[in-house]
């Protein structure tokens, strides 16, 4: 079989530009570009007329395999990836969750052997579920020798993931001394818990007390005291997930006086709002169940407007996929809900046609959303996020004029349930590599568990090389 693969007559998109050119991938990366390369005889050519050919999508927020509200998320590395895939998305980054008191690095170990199974490569965020000597002194390990350089941690979930300041602002110093990066889920927990014990008296347990338990300002509050936090330890900050005006608006106000934060948003929260709480149907209502929850329809307006300022600079989908069955755990009670939607597999059509078929954004922007700027911030770059030579030949090939209705009935990722169910899209990921094999090809899949290889990430600061891009 031959080791090269041409992508033939199309448009090529990066951040920073848009130009017609043929693309020759060999042994997995990326050996030449330009309008009349030379395509060895016995390569496979993929005809790419009439298509943009961009960076394979990078999903730097995902979790899959991962025990939850006692139960466990619907997709493994395998049905998740796939579906990522199929979506033109080359990259995840997940998250190793350490059980409380659990060694990281047993942990880490735990997540290595789950996601060897991965079609598409991956790297992980190790969340900080607990805090303590032993995870202190893991993350030098972590950090050093484990390619393991962002850590997440929790404002929200009292009794559980939260931890208090004092110990975020500790992690947070040893984050700085090692050269990671810190992220925060940012959302006042103990508004959240007094809101949802008020909720229980009143006898309000339906899915709306979801939201109705958590409120903007919750989520406000808390992404300012995390930049705050992160000022006074003088580390990198990446507050994940943004749903509201508020939070955007703090992250603006940091970055306009050179804090280093950065701010990641979902196409789900671009896309649809709090009214699906409203539903009497209660599949439909607990399906939309995630933290932080759907928005009115005006936080819509104001993330937009933070991505055309570059306050928003990364797409995600906090991929967390449960079945209806498994949502129906929260029947008699919202508290008991799973938290977590997908979409995996629909991040980069979502944001086609919500920002470039729309004009809000041009297809560099695209890229920039949903590759590139993640890649510099996770320091992936230039191996990935870019078309380069000596890039990975991680690609994926977009045909603006092939539409698709997303339905669940047709979906990958495993269950039945999907947030755009229904919804229209004018363009769909044709063809994607992952460093240059062929996995989704027209509609076919072409899969094999195992393909994706781990990537051991470089850690931040002067002692590593500062990162020009980001500066950090
Ligand atoms: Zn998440």
């Amino acid at each position: 079989m031959s080791r090269d693969t041409a992508i033939r007559g199309g448009i090529l998109v990066t951040d920073k530009e848009r130009r017609r050119a043929d693309i020759l991938c060999h042994d997995g990366r990326i050996a030449a570009i330009g309008a009349d390369i030379d395509i060895p005889a016995a390569a496979t050519v993929i005809d790419a007329g009439g298509c943009f050919v961009m960076p394979g999508g990078i999903d730097p927020h995902t979790h899959l395999e991962l025990p939850m509200a006692g139960t466990r998320v619907a997709d493994d590395f395998l049905s998740g990836t796939r579906a990522a895939v199929a979506g033109g998305t080359t990259t995840i980054l997940d998250f190793v969750g350490p059980a409380r008191g659990e060694p990281p690095l047993d942990a880490l170990a735990a997540w290595r052997e789950k996601a060897a199974r991965s079609v598409i490569d991956y790297g992980f965020h190790m969340t900080v579920s607990w805090w303590g000597d032993l995870f202190e002194r893991q993350m030098t390990t972590l950090v050093r020798d484990e390619g393991v350089t962002s850590f997440k941690f929790f404002l929200a979930y009292k009794g559980g993931l939260m931890l208090p300041d004092a110990d975020i602002l500790a992690a947070f110093e040893r984050c700085r001394d090692l050269g990671a990066l810190a992220q925060m889920h940012a959302e006042n927990g103990e508004i959240i818990a007094f809101l949802q014990e008020k909720l229980r008296t009143k006898g309000i347990l339906e899915p709306r007390g979801h939201v109705l338990s958590r409120p903007p300002y919750a989520e406000e509050e808390a992404s300012v005291r995390a930049i705050a936090l992160a000022e006074a330890a003088g580390v990198p900050l990446y507050i994940v997930h943004v749903s509201t005006a508020g939070a955007a608006d703090a992250i603006a106000r940091a970055q306009s006086r050179k804090a280093r934060v950065f701010g990641e948003t979902l196409p789900g929260f671009l896309s649809i709002d709090d009214r699906v709480y409203g539903s009497p149907d209660f599949d439909m209502a607990a399906g939309h169940v995630m933290s932080p929850p759907f928005r009115p329809a005006e936080h819509q307006r104001a993330l937009w407007r933070a991505i055309e300022d570059g306050v928003l600079s990364v797409t995600a989908t906090d991929h967390c996929c449960f079945t209806r069955e498994q949502k129906r755990l929260g029947r008699e009670d919202f508290t008991l809900i799973p938290n977590g939607c997908g979409g995996v597999g629909d991040r980069m059509e979502i944001l086609w046609e919500l920002g470039v078929a729309s004009g809000r954004l041009t297809p560099e922007q695209f890229v920039a959303l949903t590759s590139a700027n993640a890649a510099r911030i996770f320091n992936l770059w230039p191996a990935k996020g870019c078309l380069a030579v000596g890039a990975d030949a991680d690609i994926a090939i977009l045909d603006p004029a092939r539409g698709r209705t997303i339905r669940a009935a047709d979906q990958i990722q495993n269950t039945d349930f999907s947030i755009w169910e229904g919804r229209r899209v004018s363009a769909s990921i044709v063809h994607t590599l992952s460093r240059g094999r062929h996995l989704w090809a027209d509609g076919e899949l072409r899969a094999d568990p195992g393909h994706g290889r781990y990537v051991a990430r470089r850690p931040y600061g002067p002692a590593y090389g500062v990162n020009p891009h980001t500066g950090l």
